[in-house]
Protein backbone atom coordinates (compact mmCIF):
# COMPACT_ATOMS: atom_id res chain seq x y z
CA UNK A 1 0.00 0.00 0.00
CA UNK A 2 2.93 2.64 0.85
CA UNK A 3 4.45 1.75 -2.56
CA UNK A 4 1.57 2.39 -4.31
CA UNK A 5 0.98 5.50 -2.29
CA UNK A 6 4.48 7.07 -2.71
CA UNK A 7 4.35 6.08 -6.37
CA UNK A 8 0.95 7.85 -6.68
CA UNK A 9 1.84 10.87 -4.91
CA UNK A 10 5.37 10.73 -6.70
CA UNK A 11 3.30 10.90 -10.33
CA UNK A 12 1.14 13.95 -9.04
CA UNK A 13 4.49 15.92 -7.36
CA UNK A 14 5.98 15.31 -10.76
CA UNK A 15 3.54 16.17 -12.95
CA UNK A 16 2.43 19.17 -10.89
CA UNK A 17 6.04 20.36 -11.23
CA UNK A 18 6.19 19.93 -14.84
CA UNK A 19 3.13 21.72 -15.69
CA UNK A 20 4.30 24.40 -12.94
CA UNK A 21 7.79 24.78 -14.61
CA UNK A 22 5.77 25.04 -18.27
CA UNK A 23 3.65 28.03 -16.80
CA UNK A 24 6.99 29.90 -15.25
CA UNK A 25 8.40 29.26 -18.36
CA UNK A 26 5.25 30.46 -20.59
CA UNK A 27 4.97 33.73 -18.21
CA UNK A 28 8.52 34.53 -18.70
CA UNK A 29 8.40 34.37 -22.40
CA UNK A 30 5.38 36.29 -22.97
CA UNK A 31 6.79 39.00 -21.06
CA UNK A 32 10.29 39.32 -22.27
CA UNK A 33 9.12 38.97 -25.56
CA UNK A 34 6.23 41.79 -25.15
CA UNK A 35 9.41 43.60 -23.41
CA UNK A 36 11.62 42.96 -26.64
CA UNK A 37 9.38 43.74 -29.14
CA UNK A 38 8.30 46.99 -27.30
CA UNK A 39 12.06 47.79 -26.72
CA UNK A 40 12.58 47.12 -30.52
CA UNK A 41 10.47 49.53 -32.04
CA UNK A 42 11.81 52.29 -29.34
CA UNK A 43 15.66 51.94 -31.12
CA UNK A 44 16.35 55.05 -32.73
CA UNK A 45 16.21 55.42 -36.47
CA UNK A 46 19.91 54.72 -36.52
CA UNK A 47 19.54 51.71 -34.92
CA UNK A 48 17.28 50.00 -37.40
CA UNK A 49 19.01 51.92 -40.41
CA UNK A 50 21.99 49.43 -40.05
CA UNK A 51 20.09 46.09 -38.94
CA UNK A 52 19.06 42.81 -40.36
CA UNK A 53 15.53 42.30 -40.30
CA UNK A 54 15.85 38.76 -39.78
CA UNK A 55 18.47 39.08 -37.16
CA UNK A 56 15.97 41.16 -34.91
CA UNK A 57 12.77 38.77 -35.73
CA UNK A 58 15.18 35.71 -34.82
CA UNK A 59 15.51 37.62 -31.46
CA UNK A 60 12.61 38.22 -31.03
CA UNK A 61 10.67 35.17 -31.57
CA UNK A 62 12.97 32.01 -31.51
CA UNK A 63 15.88 33.25 -29.06
CA UNK A 64 13.08 34.23 -26.59
CA UNK A 65 11.54 30.98 -27.17
CA UNK A 66 14.73 29.28 -26.53
CA UNK A 67 14.95 31.08 -23.32
CA UNK A 68 11.37 29.30 -22.43
CA UNK A 69 12.64 25.99 -23.49
CA UNK A 70 15.15 25.89 -20.86
CA UNK A 71 14.14 27.70 -18.56
CA UNK A 72 10.95 24.95 -18.05
CA UNK A 73 13.02 21.83 -19.58
CA UNK A 74 15.93 22.83 -17.49
CA UNK A 75 16.74 25.50 -15.52
CA UNK A 76 14.11 25.05 -13.22
CA UNK A 77 14.22 21.28 -12.64
CA UNK A 78 17.80 21.81 -11.96
CA UNK A 79 17.32 23.96 -9.26
CA UNK A 80 14.78 21.31 -7.79
CA UNK A 81 17.50 18.54 -8.57
CA UNK A 82 20.12 20.77 -7.26
CA UNK A 83 17.99 21.13 -3.74
CA UNK A 84 17.51 17.32 -3.95
CA UNK A 85 21.57 16.53 -3.97
CA UNK A 86 22.56 19.15 -1.00
CA UNK A 87 19.95 16.97 0.77
CA UNK A 88 21.57 14.03 -0.18
CA UNK A 89 25.13 15.50 0.49
CA UNK A 90 24.35 16.26 3.92
CA UNK A 91 22.69 12.43 4.29
CA UNK A 92 25.61 11.12 3.51
CA UNK A 93 27.63 13.04 5.65
CA UNK A 94 25.43 12.09 8.12
CA UNK A 95 25.93 8.42 7.66
CA UNK A 96 29.53 8.34 7.03
CA UNK A 97 31.65 11.82 6.73
CA UNK A 98 35.02 9.57 5.35
CA UNK A 99 33.08 7.90 2.25
CA UNK A 100 31.46 11.12 1.93
CA UNK A 101 34.38 13.61 1.41
CA UNK A 102 35.56 10.44 -0.91
CA UNK A 103 33.02 10.26 -2.85
CA UNK A 104 33.12 14.08 -3.30
CA UNK A 105 36.24 14.16 -3.93
CA UNK A 106 35.93 14.20 -7.83
CA UNK A 107 34.46 17.31 -7.71
CA UNK A 108 36.83 19.66 -8.19
CA UNK A 109 37.59 17.14 -11.85
CA UNK A 110 33.89 17.21 -12.54
CA UNK A 111 33.97 21.27 -12.59
CA UNK A 112 36.81 21.84 -14.61
CA UNK A 113 35.21 19.23 -17.21
CA UNK A 114 32.05 20.85 -16.96
CA UNK A 115 33.51 24.68 -17.34
CA UNK A 116 35.93 23.69 -20.02
CA UNK A 117 33.21 22.14 -22.36
CA UNK A 118 30.58 24.37 -21.49
CA UNK A 119 32.55 27.10 -22.47
CA UNK A 120 33.21 25.57 -25.75
CA UNK A 121 29.44 24.65 -26.32
CA UNK A 122 28.58 28.37 -25.89
CA UNK A 123 31.06 30.12 -27.96
CA UNK A 124 29.74 26.95 -30.94
CA UNK A 125 25.35 27.47 -29.74
CA UNK A 126 26.14 31.52 -30.06
CA UNK A 127 27.53 31.28 -33.67
CA UNK A 128 25.16 28.92 -34.26
CA UNK A 129 22.13 31.62 -33.35
CA UNK A 130 24.27 34.04 -35.75
CA UNK A 131 23.89 31.59 -38.59
CA UNK A 132 20.31 31.01 -38.12
CA UNK A 133 19.90 34.46 -38.29
CA UNK A 134 22.21 35.04 -41.01
CA UNK A 135 19.44 32.64 -42.48
CA UNK A 136 16.48 34.18 -41.54
CA UNK A 137 17.76 37.52 -42.68
CA UNK A 138 18.49 35.31 -46.66
CA UNK A 139 14.59 34.58 -45.96
CA UNK A 140 12.89 37.97 -44.96
CA UNK A 141 15.39 39.63 -47.45
CA UNK A 142 14.02 37.17 -50.53
CA UNK A 143 10.28 37.13 -49.67
CA UNK A 144 10.51 41.31 -49.00
CA UNK A 145 12.07 41.32 -52.56
CA UNK A 146 10.66 38.60 -54.38
CA UNK A 147 9.82 40.46 -57.48
CA UNK A 148 12.73 41.87 -58.20
CA UNK A 149 14.61 38.33 -57.41
CA UNK A 150 11.97 36.56 -59.84
CA UNK A 151 12.71 39.67 -62.27
CA UNK A 152 16.37 39.09 -62.21
CA UNK A 153 17.04 35.40 -61.77
CA UNK A 154 18.63 35.83 -58.43
CA UNK A 155 16.79 32.32 -56.87
CA UNK A 156 20.14 30.26 -57.01
CA UNK A 157 22.03 33.01 -56.25
CA UNK A 158 19.81 33.25 -52.65
CA UNK A 159 19.58 29.57 -52.66
CA UNK A 160 23.01 29.36 -52.25
CA UNK A 161 23.49 31.94 -49.67
CA UNK A 162 20.60 30.02 -48.03
CA UNK A 163 22.30 26.48 -47.95
CA UNK A 164 26.02 28.22 -47.27
CA UNK A 165 23.92 29.22 -43.80
CA UNK A 166 22.24 26.49 -43.35
CA UNK A 167 25.38 24.31 -43.49
CA UNK A 168 27.39 26.04 -41.52
CA UNK A 169 24.10 25.95 -38.94
CA UNK A 170 23.96 22.29 -38.64
CA UNK A 171 27.48 22.24 -38.55
CA UNK A 172 27.44 23.88 -35.46
CA UNK A 173 24.50 22.24 -33.94
CA UNK A 174 26.53 18.81 -34.62
CA UNK A 175 29.58 20.26 -33.06
CA UNK A 176 27.56 21.57 -30.35
CA UNK A 177 26.10 18.05 -29.64
CA UNK A 178 29.24 15.87 -29.58
CA UNK A 179 30.99 18.65 -27.46
CA UNK A 180 27.82 17.72 -25.20
CA UNK A 181 27.92 13.99 -25.22
CA UNK A 182 31.67 14.58 -24.52
CA UNK A 183 30.99 15.66 -21.54
CA UNK A 184 27.89 13.61 -20.57
CA UNK A 185 30.38 10.82 -20.67
CA UNK A 186 33.03 12.23 -19.02
CA UNK A 187 30.96 12.74 -16.30
CA UNK A 188 29.79 8.91 -16.14
CA UNK A 189 33.38 8.08 -16.19
CA UNK A 190 34.14 10.06 -13.09
CA UNK A 191 30.88 8.94 -11.18
CA UNK A 192 32.20 5.70 -11.54
CA UNK A 193 35.30 6.41 -10.73
CA UNK A 194 33.86 7.78 -7.64
CA UNK A 195 31.37 5.26 -6.92
CA UNK A 196 34.59 2.54 -7.41
CA UNK A 197 36.79 4.16 -4.64
CA UNK A 198 33.80 4.58 -2.62
CA UNK A 199 32.78 0.93 -2.60
CA UNK A 200 36.58 -0.20 -2.54
CA UNK A 201 37.14 1.73 0.85
CA UNK A 202 33.22 0.81 1.76
CA UNK A 203 34.61 -2.85 1.47
CA UNK A 204 37.50 -2.47 3.67
CA UNK A 205 35.46 -0.87 6.38
CA UNK A 206 33.15 -3.37 6.40
CA UNK A 207 35.94 -6.73 6.34
CA UNK A 208 37.41 -4.00 9.02
CA UNK A 209 33.82 -4.35 10.76
CA UNK A 210 33.50 -0.51 11.32
CA UNK A 211 30.84 -0.05 9.12
CA UNK A 212 28.07 -3.36 8.25
CA UNK A 213 27.17 -4.17 4.50
CA UNK A 214 23.70 -2.75 5.28
CA UNK A 215 25.08 0.43 5.34
CA UNK A 216 27.24 0.49 2.89
CA UNK A 217 24.72 -0.64 0.33
CA UNK A 218 22.71 2.08 1.96
CA UNK A 219 25.40 4.84 1.23
CA UNK A 220 25.97 3.83 -2.51
CA UNK A 221 22.31 4.16 -2.83
CA UNK A 222 22.26 7.55 -1.53
CA UNK A 223 25.64 8.03 -3.62
CA UNK A 224 23.55 6.92 -6.83
CA UNK A 225 20.92 9.82 -6.12
CA UNK A 226 23.06 12.38 -5.54
CA UNK A 227 25.07 11.76 -8.87
CA UNK A 228 21.73 12.19 -10.92
CA UNK A 229 21.47 15.88 -10.67
CA UNK A 230 25.38 16.04 -12.08
CA UNK A 231 24.45 13.47 -14.83
CA UNK A 232 21.43 15.94 -15.70
CA UNK A 233 23.91 19.31 -15.50
CA UNK A 234 26.00 17.75 -17.67
CA UNK A 235 22.86 16.30 -20.33
CA UNK A 236 21.54 19.89 -19.76
CA UNK A 237 24.58 21.64 -20.76
CA UNK A 238 24.28 22.09 -24.38
CA UNK A 239 20.54 23.55 -23.90
CA UNK A 240 21.28 25.95 -21.49
CA UNK A 241 24.48 26.79 -23.60
CA UNK A 242 21.91 27.43 -26.30
CA UNK A 243 19.79 29.32 -24.29
CA UNK A 244 22.87 31.66 -22.78
CA UNK A 245 24.26 32.69 -26.55
CA UNK A 246 20.26 33.28 -27.62
CA UNK A 247 19.91 35.08 -24.33
CA UNK A 248 22.85 37.11 -24.49
CA UNK A 249 21.48 38.35 -27.95
CA UNK A 250 18.33 39.54 -26.03
CA UNK A 251 19.73 41.32 -23.41
CA UNK A 252 22.45 42.46 -25.87
CA UNK A 253 18.66 44.09 -27.73
CA UNK A 254 17.81 45.50 -24.37
CA UNK A 255 20.64 46.53 -23.35
CA UNK A 256 20.32 49.33 -26.74
CA UNK A 257 20.08 52.88 -25.93
CA UNK A 258 15.84 53.81 -27.13
CA UNK A 259 15.08 57.34 -28.34
CA UNK A 260 15.83 59.91 -26.67
CA UNK A 261 13.10 59.82 -23.23
CA UNK A 262 10.44 62.29 -23.09
CA UNK A 263 11.42 65.37 -20.59
CA UNK A 264 9.21 65.35 -17.70
CA UNK A 265 7.12 68.29 -18.65
CA UNK A 266 6.72 67.42 -22.44
CA UNK A 267 4.59 69.44 -24.15
CA UNK A 268 1.82 67.72 -25.90
CA UNK A 269 0.16 69.99 -28.12
CA UNK A 270 -3.18 69.03 -29.64
CA UNK A 271 -2.53 70.39 -32.72
CA UNK A 272 0.65 72.49 -34.16
CA UNK A 273 0.61 75.78 -35.32
CA UNK A 274 3.07 74.88 -38.36
CA UNK A 275 5.71 77.57 -36.97
CA UNK A 276 8.98 75.89 -38.02
CA UNK A 277 12.69 77.10 -37.90
CA UNK A 278 16.02 75.18 -38.51
CA UNK A 279 18.67 76.62 -36.60
CA UNK A 280 22.46 76.09 -37.88
CA UNK A 281 21.30 72.04 -37.90
CA UNK A 282 24.38 69.67 -38.63
CA UNK A 283 23.17 66.34 -39.07
CA UNK A 284 25.16 62.97 -40.49
CA UNK A 285 24.01 59.72 -40.56
CA UNK A 286 27.52 58.67 -39.82
CA UNK A 287 29.98 60.58 -37.52
CA UNK A 288 32.05 62.72 -39.57
CA UNK A 289 30.14 62.40 -42.88
CA UNK A 290 27.39 65.56 -42.57
CA UNK A 291 24.39 65.07 -45.08
CA UNK A 292 22.87 68.27 -43.59
CA UNK A 293 25.26 71.02 -43.44
CA UNK A 294 24.52 74.16 -41.33
CA UNK A 295 21.21 74.00 -42.24
CA UNK A 296 19.00 77.48 -41.62
CA UNK A 297 15.66 77.59 -42.93
CA UNK A 298 12.23 79.54 -41.23
CA UNK A 299 8.64 78.70 -42.19
CA UNK A 300 5.48 80.56 -41.27
CA UNK A 301 2.31 78.63 -40.64
CA UNK A 302 0.20 78.33 -43.03
CA UNK A 303 2.77 78.50 -45.53
CA UNK A 304 3.49 75.75 -48.34
CA UNK A 305 7.11 75.19 -48.90
CA UNK A 306 8.69 72.83 -51.51
CA UNK A 307 12.16 71.70 -51.14
CA UNK A 308 13.70 70.41 -54.27
CA UNK A 309 17.03 69.94 -55.03
CA UNK A 310 19.49 66.82 -56.82
CA UNK A 311 19.33 63.66 -55.47
CA UNK A 312 21.04 62.74 -52.45
CA UNK A 313 20.70 66.77 -51.39
CA UNK A 314 19.17 65.88 -48.27
CA UNK A 315 15.70 66.66 -48.66
CA UNK A 316 14.38 63.53 -46.86
CA UNK A 317 16.63 63.33 -44.15
CA UNK A 318 15.30 67.09 -43.52
CA UNK A 319 11.61 65.20 -42.68
CA UNK A 320 13.16 62.54 -40.81
CA UNK A 321 14.67 65.45 -38.84
CA UNK A 322 11.05 66.62 -38.07
CA UNK A 323 9.54 63.68 -37.56
CA UNK A 324 12.42 63.30 -34.70
CA UNK A 325 13.60 60.12 -36.81
CA UNK A 326 16.92 61.26 -35.88
CA UNK A 327 18.48 64.15 -33.64
CA UNK A 328 20.31 66.75 -35.22
CA UNK A 329 24.28 66.24 -34.40
CA UNK A 330 24.14 70.27 -33.30
CA UNK A 331 21.93 72.81 -33.93
CA UNK A 332 18.34 73.39 -33.17
CA UNK A 333 14.89 73.04 -34.68
CA UNK A 334 12.82 75.47 -33.47
CA UNK A 335 8.97 74.06 -33.55
CA UNK A 336 6.08 76.85 -32.72
CA UNK A 337 8.85 78.60 -31.10
CA UNK A 338 9.43 75.61 -28.62
CA UNK A 339 12.55 73.53 -29.25
CA UNK A 340 11.67 70.82 -30.60
CA UNK A 341 13.22 68.25 -27.88
CA UNK A 342 10.53 70.02 -25.15
CA UNK A 343 7.69 67.88 -27.21
CA UNK A 344 6.82 64.42 -26.28
CA UNK A 345 7.89 62.63 -29.42
CA UNK A 346 4.67 60.39 -30.10
CA UNK A 347 2.37 64.01 -29.62
CA UNK A 348 4.83 65.46 -32.15
CA UNK A 349 4.35 62.30 -34.74
CA UNK A 350 0.83 62.77 -34.49
CA UNK A 351 0.65 66.21 -35.51
CA UNK A 352 1.82 65.51 -39.11
CA UNK A 353 0.13 64.13 -41.55
CA UNK A 354 2.79 61.68 -43.51
CA UNK A 355 3.26 60.48 -47.40
CA UNK A 356 6.67 58.99 -47.41
CA UNK A 357 8.41 58.88 -51.01
CA UNK A 358 7.76 54.76 -50.85
CA UNK A 359 4.13 54.81 -49.27
CA UNK A 360 3.90 51.91 -47.12
CA UNK A 361 0.45 50.09 -46.79
CA UNK A 362 -0.40 47.13 -44.21
CA UNK A 363 -2.05 44.03 -44.86
CA UNK A 364 -5.38 44.87 -44.20
CA UNK A 365 -8.12 46.16 -46.31
CA UNK A 366 -8.18 49.47 -48.10
CA UNK A 367 -10.73 50.92 -45.78
CA UNK A 368 -8.37 49.95 -42.96
CA UNK A 369 -5.52 51.48 -44.15
CA UNK A 370 -6.74 54.89 -44.73
CA UNK A 371 -8.18 54.88 -41.69
CA UNK A 372 -5.18 54.56 -39.80
CA UNK A 373 -4.19 58.01 -40.90
CA UNK A 374 -6.76 59.11 -37.87
CA UNK A 375 -6.93 58.42 -34.44
CA UNK A 376 -10.37 58.36 -34.26
CA UNK A 377 -12.99 56.05 -35.31
CA UNK A 378 -14.12 57.20 -39.02
CA UNK A 379 -17.42 56.80 -40.55
CA UNK A 380 -17.21 55.10 -44.05
CA UNK A 381 -18.28 58.76 -45.54
CA UNK A 382 -15.42 60.46 -43.93
CA UNK A 383 -12.95 57.40 -45.80
CA UNK A 384 -14.68 57.62 -49.27
CA UNK A 385 -14.50 61.55 -49.18
CA UNK A 386 -10.47 61.19 -47.99
CA UNK A 387 -10.26 58.53 -51.13
CA UNK A 388 -12.19 60.94 -53.36
CA UNK A 389 -9.82 64.05 -51.95
CA UNK A 390 -6.48 61.58 -52.89
CA UNK A 391 -8.21 60.64 -56.83
CA UNK A 392 -8.63 56.61 -55.54
CA UNK A 393 -12.00 56.81 -55.41
CA UNK A 394 -12.44 55.31 -58.91
CA UNK A 395 -9.81 52.60 -58.91
CA UNK A 396 -11.32 51.69 -55.26
CA UNK A 397 -14.69 51.22 -56.67
CA UNK A 398 -13.96 48.98 -59.50
CA UNK A 399 -11.97 46.81 -57.16
CA UNK A 400 -14.12 43.89 -56.65
CA UNK A 401 -14.36 44.38 -52.93
CA UNK A 402 -14.05 47.59 -53.31
CA UNK A 403 -13.24 49.89 -49.96
CA UNK A 404 -13.14 45.81 -48.16
CA UNK A 405 -10.73 44.36 -50.45
CA UNK A 406 -7.99 43.40 -48.47
CA UNK A 407 -4.18 44.40 -50.03
CA UNK A 408 -1.19 42.02 -49.46
CA UNK A 409 1.66 43.22 -47.43
CA UNK A 410 3.39 46.35 -47.97
CA UNK A 411 0.36 46.93 -50.93
CA UNK A 412 1.66 44.82 -52.87
CA UNK A 413 -1.00 43.90 -55.20
CA UNK A 414 -1.24 47.44 -55.94
CA UNK A 415 0.43 49.85 -58.57
CA UNK A 416 2.75 52.33 -57.61
CA UNK A 417 0.72 55.21 -58.36
CA UNK A 418 -2.44 53.59 -56.88
CA UNK A 419 -0.03 53.16 -53.15
CA UNK A 420 0.93 56.64 -53.65
CA UNK A 421 -2.87 57.77 -53.84
CA UNK A 422 -3.70 55.55 -50.90
CA UNK A 423 -1.37 57.17 -48.91
CA UNK A 424 -2.49 60.58 -49.69
CA UNK A 425 -6.08 59.29 -48.61
CA UNK A 426 -4.32 58.38 -45.55
CA UNK A 427 -3.05 61.69 -45.36
CA UNK A 428 -6.68 63.22 -45.67
CA UNK A 429 -8.65 61.25 -43.23
CA UNK A 430 -6.80 63.60 -40.97
CA UNK A 431 -8.61 66.75 -41.02
CA UNK A 432 -5.26 68.92 -38.88
CA UNK A 433 -1.92 68.29 -38.83
CA UNK A 434 1.35 70.01 -40.58
CA UNK A 435 1.48 68.24 -43.94
CA UNK A 436 4.80 66.65 -44.83
CA UNK A 437 4.89 65.06 -48.44
CA UNK A 438 8.01 63.05 -50.07
CA UNK A 439 7.70 62.76 -53.73
CA UNK A 440 4.06 62.58 -53.78
CA UNK A 441 3.21 62.47 -57.02
CA UNK A 442 6.29 59.80 -58.03
CA UNK A 443 5.02 57.35 -60.25
CA UNK A 444 1.91 58.49 -61.69
CA UNK A 445 0.74 59.36 -65.46
CA UNK A 446 0.39 63.03 -66.68
CA UNK A 447 -3.07 63.09 -66.31
CA UNK A 448 -2.96 61.60 -62.69
CA UNK A 449 -0.27 63.59 -61.64
CA UNK A 450 -1.98 66.51 -62.63
CA UNK A 451 -5.32 65.93 -60.39
CA UNK A 452 -3.10 64.75 -57.30
CA UNK A 453 -1.31 68.26 -57.61
CA UNK A 454 -4.78 69.33 -57.27
CA UNK A 455 -6.14 67.70 -54.32
CA UNK A 456 -2.50 68.22 -52.36
CA UNK A 457 -3.14 71.73 -53.00
CA UNK A 458 -6.30 71.61 -51.77
CA UNK A 459 -5.26 69.84 -48.79
CA UNK A 460 -2.48 72.29 -48.32
CA UNK A 461 -4.30 75.59 -48.20
CA UNK A 462 -4.04 76.97 -44.79
CA UNK A 463 -2.54 74.27 -43.77
CA UNK A 464 1.44 74.44 -43.07
CA UNK A 465 2.79 71.69 -46.05
CA UNK A 466 6.76 70.76 -46.37
CA UNK A 467 6.34 69.50 -50.02
CA UNK A 468 9.48 67.22 -51.20
CA UNK A 469 9.70 67.06 -54.65
CA UNK A 470 11.38 67.09 -58.33
CA UNK A 471 8.44 67.93 -59.71
CA UNK A 472 9.21 71.87 -60.27
CA UNK A 473 5.95 72.35 -62.34
CA UNK A 474 4.44 71.30 -58.54
CA UNK A 475 7.15 73.76 -56.60
CA UNK A 476 5.34 76.30 -58.46
CA UNK A 477 2.63 76.88 -56.32
CA UNK A 478 4.74 77.22 -53.26
CA UNK A 479 4.96 80.25 -51.22
CA UNK A 480 8.47 79.48 -50.69
CA UNK A 481 10.56 77.26 -52.94
CA UNK A 482 14.05 75.84 -51.13
CA UNK A 483 16.57 74.59 -53.51
CA UNK A 484 19.48 72.45 -51.30
CA UNK A 485 22.49 71.21 -52.91
CA UNK A 486 24.55 69.50 -50.48
CA UNK A 487 22.69 69.61 -47.19
CA UNK A 488 22.65 73.27 -47.75
CA UNK A 489 20.21 75.78 -48.63
CA UNK A 490 21.14 77.17 -52.23
CA UNK A 491 18.68 78.92 -53.27
CA UNK A 492 15.22 79.51 -51.51
CA UNK A 493 12.56 82.17 -52.24
CA UNK A 494 9.30 82.48 -54.42
CA UNK A 495 9.03 80.54 -57.77
CA UNK A 496 9.23 84.19 -59.67
CA UNK A 497 12.42 85.58 -57.91
CA UNK A 498 14.34 82.01 -58.50
CA UNK A 499 13.11 82.36 -62.00
CA UNK A 500 14.60 85.87 -62.11
CA UNK A 501 17.81 84.81 -60.16
CA UNK A 502 18.76 82.12 -63.32
CA UNK A 503 20.46 79.84 -60.78
CA UNK A 504 19.79 76.25 -59.98
CA UNK A 505 15.97 76.54 -59.66
CA UNK A 506 15.58 78.39 -63.60
CA UNK A 507 17.91 75.38 -64.95
CA UNK A 508 16.35 72.88 -63.34
CA UNK A 509 12.64 74.20 -64.29
CA UNK A 510 13.41 74.77 -68.05
CA UNK A 511 15.23 71.31 -68.22
CA UNK A 512 11.84 69.69 -67.05
CA UNK A 513 9.37 72.02 -69.18
CA UNK A 514 10.89 71.72 -72.27
CA UNK A 515 11.26 67.94 -71.73
CA UNK A 516 7.46 67.49 -70.78
CA UNK A 517 6.81 69.58 -73.83
CA UNK A 518 8.85 67.52 -76.03
CA UNK A 519 6.96 64.60 -74.39
CA UNK A 520 3.78 66.25 -75.05
CA UNK A 521 4.97 66.56 -78.85
CA UNK A 522 6.14 62.69 -79.56
CA UNK A 523 2.66 61.17 -80.41
CA UNK A 524 2.67 63.64 -83.14
CA UNK A 525 6.21 63.01 -84.13
CA UNK A 526 5.90 59.45 -84.10
CA UNK A 527 2.54 59.40 -85.86
CA UNK A 528 4.54 61.47 -88.60
CA UNK A 529 7.13 58.66 -88.21
CA UNK A 530 5.18 56.03 -88.81
CA UNK A 531 3.27 57.82 -91.99
CA UNK A 532 6.18 58.39 -93.79
CA UNK A 533 7.37 54.54 -93.01
CA UNK A 534 4.53 53.28 -94.36
CA UNK A 535 4.20 55.87 -97.00
CA UNK A 536 1.13 57.29 -95.93
P1 LIG B 1 16.27 61.86 -53.30
O1 LIG B 1 15.85 63.07 -54.05
O2 LIG B 1 17.01 60.89 -54.18
O3 LIG B 1 15.19 61.22 -52.51
P2 LIG B 1 17.27 63.25 -50.97
O4 LIG B 1 17.69 64.65 -51.28
O5 LIG B 1 15.94 63.08 -50.35
O6 LIG B 1 17.41 62.33 -52.25
P3 LIG B 1 18.29 61.90 -48.68
O7 LIG B 1 17.44 60.69 -48.77
O8 LIG B 1 17.99 62.87 -47.62
O9 LIG B 1 18.41 62.63 -50.06
O10 LIG B 1 19.80 61.38 -48.49
C1 LIG B 1 20.87 62.29 -48.30
C2 LIG B 1 22.16 61.48 -48.16
O11 LIG B 1 22.10 60.69 -46.99
C3 LIG B 1 22.44 60.55 -49.31
O12 LIG B 1 23.80 60.65 -49.63
C4 LIG B 1 22.12 59.18 -48.78
O13 LIG B 1 22.99 58.23 -49.32
C5 LIG B 1 22.35 59.33 -47.31
N1 LIG B 1 21.38 58.54 -46.53
C6 LIG B 1 20.03 58.62 -46.61
N2 LIG B 1 19.45 57.80 -45.74
C7 LIG B 1 20.46 57.18 -45.08
C8 LIG B 1 20.52 56.20 -44.04
N3 LIG B 1 19.42 55.73 -43.50
N4 LIG B 1 21.72 55.81 -43.61
C9 LIG B 1 22.86 56.31 -44.14
N5 LIG B 1 22.88 57.24 -45.13
C10 LIG B 1 21.70 57.67 -45.59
Amino acid sequence: GAVICIAILRAAADYTSRVGFFNVGNRIVIQVRNRVFQHLQQLPMKFHDRQRSGDLIVRVTRDVSLLRDVTATAILPLVASSLVLLGMIAVMFWLHWALALLALGIIPLYWISTVRIGRQVRETARKQREREAAMATVVSESIQTIRSIKSLSLEDKKANEFDRHNRKSQKDDVRASRLSLRLSRTVDILLAVSTAIVLWYGAHLVIDGSLTAGELVVFLVYLKRAFKPAQEFAKYTARIAKATAAGDRVINLLERTAEPIDQPNARRPKQLKGDFEFRNVIFGYTSGRPVIANFNLSISAGQLVAVTGPSGAGKSTLLGLLLRLYEPDSGEIFIDGHDAREYSIRALRSSFRVVLQNPVLFAASIKENIAMGSDQPLTDDQISQAAGLALAKNFIEQLPLGFETPIGERGDTLSRGQRQRLAVARAAVHRHGVLLLDEPTTGLDETNRRLVCQSLLQLARGTTTILITHDLRLAAHADQVVYMCDGCVAERGTHQSLMRRRGHYRRQFEQQVASTQLEDSMPSTIAINAASRTGG
